[in-house]
């Protein structure tokens, strides 16, 4: 092997969090105001949003998802899925697009009290259902904040019978500050602390904290400075594509904005530990149009895209084009989808 082929390439990416449910909303109907703070965002986006989704919409936003992710060098995608009408059999819908672009996912539903105690336990029998059938994936919880105890002890208490950990958004928002001492007692090192940006410094949670800095500019909840906390911190897109060295490039920048002498090794540092989250993805083999991949040239480089991706040894990208699946076709039908989903949004 050259010099060249080792420093052009590196194992596939992984997006530790991401909602490939939210690949359609671009485009969608205008709220009907505009959202205030973080917590209309939720009510006037995305819980309208995700109330529209059918199995239908549900496919089309993953398979266009997994393909921007693939399109980006990402071959392993964490997902966090909610669509409270159409929750059964939602999760695996999920798992079969991605497999169908050739993209790893680990999937999870985002189980919530608040379309009441029998969508709640839906939304627990969706997680169970999924990993009894040997899906990979963990249990997932919305957030504390639209939880009961008991809904949070059945999640965490489901995730440890099927030896997975709890997929949850953790302290987004000042809405949810109270979430650490919800949960302390329940939070183990495979949990997936999602955003954590009004966690105290010393929150006692166990986990990893998944980092999602653009997301977090975009809803105007604050920097989460990850570095002040024990855990291990990870990178997620929150569902804004899956462009991890882009995600990468804006988690360096909001760091040096906190702290001029920060370095992008650790942005880096934080992407990488995908591959402890999704280890598979380590046999994944991304060959970028860049040499060499460091992250102090990649911090300043904009653009740097794959060449060609490797998922378990399978040619899954090459020539500008995915080689499993149609792109011209996933985006028309994508396309055809979010007109339909638009519509029923503008009947909300
Ligand atoms: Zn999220």
């Amino acid at each position: 092997m050259t010099d060249h082929a080792d420093t052009a390439t590196t194992p596939g990416l992984v997006c530790a969090h991401h909602h490939l449910y939210s690949a359609l909303a671009r485009g969608m109907p205008a709220p009907p105001r505009t959202p205030g703070d973080f917590g209309e965002i939720l009510e006037l986006v995305w819980w309208r949003l995700d109330r529209a989704l059918d199995l239908e919409s549900i496919r089309w936003s993953a398979m266009l998802g997994a393909l921007e992710a693939l399109e980006r060098g990402c071959t392993a995608v964490i997902d966090h899925h909610e669509s409270p009408e159409a929750i059964e059999g939602s999760l695996s819908v999920v798992a079969d697009a991605c497999a169908e672009v050739g993209v790893r996912v680990d999937c999870s539903y985002g189980v919530t009290d608040r379309h009441g105690p029998d969508a709640a336990r839906r939304g627990l029998e969706e997680n169970a259902r999924f990993l009894a059938g040997g899906g990979r994936g963990r249990v997932g919880v919305h957030a504390a904040f639209t939880c009961s105890d008991e809904t949070l002890e059945a999640a965490a208490g489901m995730a440890v019978d099927h030896g997975v950990g709890v997929h949850i958004h953790v302290a987004e928002g000042p809405i949810d500050s109270d979430a650490a001492d919800r949960l302390r007692h329940l939070a183990t090192d495979d949990w997936l602390v999602v955003h954590g940006v009004h966690l105290d410094d010393d929150h006692g949670l166990a986990g990893t904290v998944v980092h999602n800095p653009r997301s977090n500019m975009n809803n105007a909840v604050g920097y989460a400075r990850p570095t002040r906390f024990a855990n291990p911190v990870a990178l997620g897109s929150d569902g804004i594509g899956a462009d991890m060295l882009d995600e990468f490039r804006v988690a360096y920048f909001r760091h040096r904005e906190h702290d001029v002498a920060a370095s992008p090794e650790t942005a880096w540092g934080w992407l990488a530990a995908g591959w402890d989250l999704f280890p598979e993805a380590r046999d994944d083999r991304v060959t970028w149009a860049y040499d060499p991949m460091d992250p102090w040239r990649l911090a300043f480089t904009p653009g740097v895209g794959p060449t060609r991706v490797e998922v378990d040894g399978e040619v899954v990208w090459a020539d500008g084009a995915p080689t499993r699946v149609d792109a011209d076709e996933v985006r028309a039908r994508a396309a055809e989808e979010a007109s339909r989903l638009h519509r029923r949004l503008d009947q909300t």
